[in-house]
């Protein structure tokens, strides 16, 4: 079976042979503050720093999830006020989480997820305070292209900038500058199991969480900083999962050239659905997002098109939250073959032929 859902998604092919790899070198039964795994934790940063381009002032942190670093930027910057900008499910959660902890000072900003959004309009509800976006937004196969991110950034220089980067970190190439907080999970794009997050966050951010001086949780942000300075983490965090990334990123091309790649295939994959008669979700070519393609679907013949698929050996992702019944999702990440692919289109092709006759 290819896996197409946009996570858990497929995993690289290497990930079997990494994984014997870790149980042979011992590590997984070090002590997460023995030197051997401060070794693995400082590689793991070493190799994702080089890997994905990240500047040498942000620093990079193990989490073990997404909804983990929603929690973690809530907490460690209790006292500010936030605005999220969102057209999707996973956008809209993460204000619903901040606001589940009490923080009522989040705004919400929803805009289209069939227009770009319009960022000189945006305009802060504060004096100081969070910007929250999400880069690609997965439940609806959009995108806010970092260079946008950057544009707020440089008008706003009173937010803070934080990006749920889930679907694209380790498939496209992120200006990281642009933002203060990017943070993902590994079971997207990265190709990887799950259990496991990066974040990534500027001298900025980390200068906002001292003056806060919120260090009342095991994973408030300045515990997992002053964890990071001597290589460790606040707990004992998913080795594992460190270990694979720490492989993963030894093996992968530098992030521009999978970028491209993945940009290439995405146009080709829009193209070919295009030609075999399929709808995409969203029409605007501006707003689609690189690594995940949601493809409208006739409520009623959607499941037997997922059963046609399974049996072909595909997987196709459901659709997500309101776009459940009447769209399916296909993850374009790094992990899966050009091959792979190649085949799945074909069968598409076939299928909706075969309908349509
Ligand atoms: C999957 C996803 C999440 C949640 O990730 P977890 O690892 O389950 O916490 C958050 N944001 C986006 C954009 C996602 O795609």
């Amino acid at each position: 079976m290819l896996s197409f859902y946009p996570g858990p998604s497929e995993l690289r092919p290497e990930v079997a042979h990494y994984m014997q790899e870790a149980v042979a070198s011992g590590v997984l039964t070090a002590n997460h503050r023995s030197q051997p795994f401060m070794e693995l934790m400082q590689q793991a940063v070493k190799e994702i720093r080089r890997t994905l381009a990240i500047p040498s002032t942000y620093q990079v942190y193990f989490t073990s999830s997404a909804t983990e670093c929603w929690e973690i930027i809530a907490q460690s910057y209790a006292s500010l006020p936030s605005l999220h900008l969102y057209n999707g499910a996973f956008g809209k959660k993460w204000l619903t989480v901040r606001k589940s902890l009490g923080h009522e000072h989040a705004t919400a900003h929803p805009f289209s997820e069939h227009r770009m959004l319009g960022h000189q309009r945006v305009s802060l509800p504060f004096d100081r305070g969070m910007l929250c976006l999400t880069h690609t937004e997965t439940s609806n196969g959009t995108q806010v292209r970092s260079r946008i991110i950057g544009k707020l950034k440089k008008r706003l220089p009173q937010a803070l900038v934080c990006v749920d980067a889930t679907s694209s970190m380790g498939g496209v190439a992120l200006e990281w500058k642009s933002a203060d907080i990017w943070y993902a999970s590994v079971q997207k794009c990265f190709g990887l199991p799950s259990g496991l997050a990066v974040m990534v966050c500027s001298p900025k951010a980390i200068q906002w969480a001292k003056e806060q001086s919120e260090d009342s949780h095991y994973n408030s942000l300045l515990r997992i900083e002053a964890n990071a300075q001597k290589w460790q983490t606040t707990h004992t965090p998913n080795i594992l999962g460190i270990y694979l990334l720490k492989r993963a990123m030894q093996d992968s091309a530098p992030i521009k050239q999978v970028s491209n790649h993945v940009k290439q295939r995405a146009q080709l994959i829009r193209k070919a659905l295009d030609k075999a008669g399929f709808e995409l979700l969203i029409g605007q070519e501006r707003v689609m997002a690189d690594t995940v393609i949601a493809v409208k679907y006739p409520e009623g013949d959607l499941p037997q098109l997922k059963e046609e698929a399974a049996r072909a050996g595909f997987t196709l992702g459901n659709g997500y939250g309101k776009w459940k019944p009447n769209t399916f999702r296909i993850a374009n990440f790094p992990a899966i073959p050009d091959r792979g692919v190649h085949q799945l289109l074909s069968f598409l092709r076939k299928y909706n032929m075969g309908l349509h006759l």
